[in-house]
């Protein structure tokens, strides 16, 4: 295979909102700019967020950076670092209404200003009533922002490699990154985009599990090549369960709808959330709603033949609230559940959602590996986005806060690698053999014949993750996961392509995938298994509390050995006082 080249001044690995922000900054700059995607850029897992975007605008109830602070590390059952979040706070009514200078079209008030709603675990003046924070383009805010910075990008002339697959990092001997070799999906061609900074922006990797409300694009990509590379994960025992997945189809429901006053029962019609969060009910933090589900079921009040799921109301809005401010939900209620939500309750289950784990990243969006004098960020390479742990949501994210994340952390890094691109004006030389491990990796994929198929094993891995790692686990269940994820590892070398599966490179492109996915799984079952804890979406039944003594630390996973090892919470944060860890009730 011939390497064709191409050299930019920064290279970024995923279109989500992340991504885009993050070029735009650089473009903006005049800085010679390329996003690499799978997709469409507007197809990014991005244009699915419905229900919004936090920020404590207060234009419908009184609002602070400081409340929204609290509630961000409350919410992260305090693994979150507290100077990100104080970061990502203080920025997020700039970052809101920069978006909507560019073109976002936001929902109104009558007065004219940006609509907001109330959304889970948000709250006034320190866990206080409900605060209304979350700003919405009706339930289609991520596909109003997605195309907004899209369209800001080919304004600004940002480079687009539309449907190139991104397969590995290319690093040399000092650990400084030079660019990604990516294939082109059409052409089966492959290219290396030789770059001074890569920035990996590629999104969850939801489809580890069965049941997900993640687009079939979300594999972690971002997180595979990481490990590849030698780097470590952090805090993958960390998934979030969304209360409101359409039961059998998995696509999601949005929180929003809990926001203007729907709410779940169970099949004796309870709203049963008043006992579990006699404050904020339906609406506190995802992780308490999901178990709570999970308990109504398995104590016997779940509904439907086989007592399976819990039902979610809001036919009491009226049509008008359902059709001006929900209208894409009524539209996935009738499609994927045969039910119209204005006249019948949605059947809905906890589904896997959102990775709170992810690449370490500081600040600045640098992605941070430790080493025998302490964290130290590798040269030249970023990530951003859900594929990030940075780590603003710790143990469970709060609804609307990732939308926030992506622009505040896309426009921090694009301001750190515009920096660094000024004190690095030149490319390092590429070593050969940097490349030549990418070709080889990629050469594994030309195998066809008898063996076992790229869907079996891949199946297999989302059925374990399901069944052993979902919203309450125990030791046994874990170590019984951590095993049959090897054994399903050990099958790797046995996997072989479809003959025809070459035709359009689908094949290759799906098993280069389940390298990513098998990856991010196993990271996943290991450090679940080593937190002997219960702490936000991570909650064991032989472990019921959080036990801040021993666990208030951030786990780092690497690939080599399945090794372990943690650091610490960063509790101190940038100008403000500290919020100390205290129990968690809604
Ligand atoms: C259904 C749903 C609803 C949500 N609603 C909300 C909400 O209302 N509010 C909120 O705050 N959050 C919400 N979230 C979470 C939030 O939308 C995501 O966390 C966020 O959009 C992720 O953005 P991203 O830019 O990191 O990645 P994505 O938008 O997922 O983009 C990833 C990009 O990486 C590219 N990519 C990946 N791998 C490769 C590769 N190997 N080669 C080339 N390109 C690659 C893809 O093509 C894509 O362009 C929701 C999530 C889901 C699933």
């Amino acid at each position: 295979m011939t390497l064709a080249k191409r050299t930019f001044d920064a290279v970024i690995i995923g279109g989500g909102g992340a991504g885009l922000r993050a070029a735009l900054q650089l473009a903006e700059a005049n800085l010679k700019v390329a996003v690499v995607s799978k997709v469409f850029p507007t197809r990014s897992h991005t244009v699915s967020a419905q229900g919004g975007i936090a920020a404590s605008l207060g234009n419908v109830s009184e609002d602070n950076w400081h409340w929204h602070m609290y509630d961000t590390i409350k919410g992260s059952d305090y693994l979150g670092d507290q100077d990100a979040i104080e970061f990502m706070c203080r920025q997020a009514n700039e970052a809101v209404i920069e978006l909507e200078h560019y073109g976002m079209p936001f929902d109104r008030l009558e007065n004219g200003k940006i609509y907001q709603r109330p959304f889970g675990g948000m709250t006034q003046n320190y866990g206080g009533s409900p605060a209304v924070r979350t700003c919405a383009a009706a339930d289609r805010t991520g596909h109003a922002m997605l195309h907004t910075l899209y369209q800001r990008n080919i304004a600004a002339r940002t480079h687009f490699f539309e449907e190139y697959f991104a397969v590995d990092l290319v690093m040399d001997e000092e650990g400084y990154a030079l660019g990604v070799v990516a294939l082109g999906i059409e052409s089966g061609e492959p290219i290396f985009i030789e770059a001074r900074t890569t920035i990996l922006a590629t999104g969850g990797a939801g489809r580890i599990f069965f049941a997900t409300t993640n687009a079939l694009i979300n594999t972690g990509d971002g997180l595979g090549m990481v490990l590849r590379a030698g780097l470590p994960l952090e805090d993958m025992e960390f998934w979030q369960f969304h209360p409101t997945g359409v039961y059998g189809a998995g696509v999601l429901i949005t929180e929003g709808v809990r926001g203007e006053g729907g709410y779940l029962v169970n099949k004796n019609g309870e709203r049963f959330m008043e006992r579990y969060a006699p404050n904020a009910k339906d609406l506190a933090s995802r992780d308490v709603v999901s178990r709570a589900m999970s308990v109504e079921i398995f104590e016997g009040r779940g509904c439907g033949e086989h007592g399976d799921h819990i039902l979610l109301k809001l036919d009491h809005l009226g049509p008008e609230i359902i059709q001006h401010r929900l209208p894409g939900i009524r539209e996935l209620a009738m499609k994927f559940a045969h039910v119209d939500p204005a006249t019948a309750p949605i059947p809905v289950v906890p589904t896997a959602h959102y990775m709170m784990g992810g690449i370490p990243a500081n600040l600045h969006g640098q992605v941070v590996a430790p080493t025998r004098t302490g964290q130290e960020a590798i040269p030249g390479l970023y990530a951003i986005g859900e594929c990030a742990c940075v780590s603003v949501h710790g143990a469970n994210r709060l609804g609307s806060n990732s939308l926030l994340d992506l622009i505040v952390f896309g426009r921090a890094a694009g301001n750190h690698v515009i920096e660094y691109c000024r004190e690095n004006p030149y490319p390092r030389t590429t070593p050969a053999a940097s490349l030549d491990r990418v070709m080889a990796h990629l050469a594994r994929w030309d195998r066809t014949g008898d063996g076992i198929s790229v869907p079996e094993l891949r199946e297999e891995i989302r059925n374990t993750m399901q069944l052993h790692c979902g919203v309450f686990r125990t030791e046994e269940v874990l170590q019984d996961g951590v095993k049959k994820m090897q054994d399903i590892a050990a099958k790797l070398p046995d996997v072989v392509l479809r003959d025809h599966s070459k035709v359009f490179n689908t094949g290759r492109i799906e098993a280069l995938e389940l390298e990513n996915l098998l990856a991010v799984a196993l990271a996943t079952m290991v450090s679940a298994a080593a937190r002997q804890e219960s702490r936000g979406a991570h909650a064991r039944d032989d472990y019921p509390d959080r036990d801040d003594q021993k666990w208030l630390k951030h786990t780092l996973y690497l690939a080599e050995g399945h090794r372990l090892d943690y650091k610490p919470v960063r509790l101190k944060p940038l100008t403000v006082e500290s919020f100390q860890p205290k129990a968690r009730v809604y």
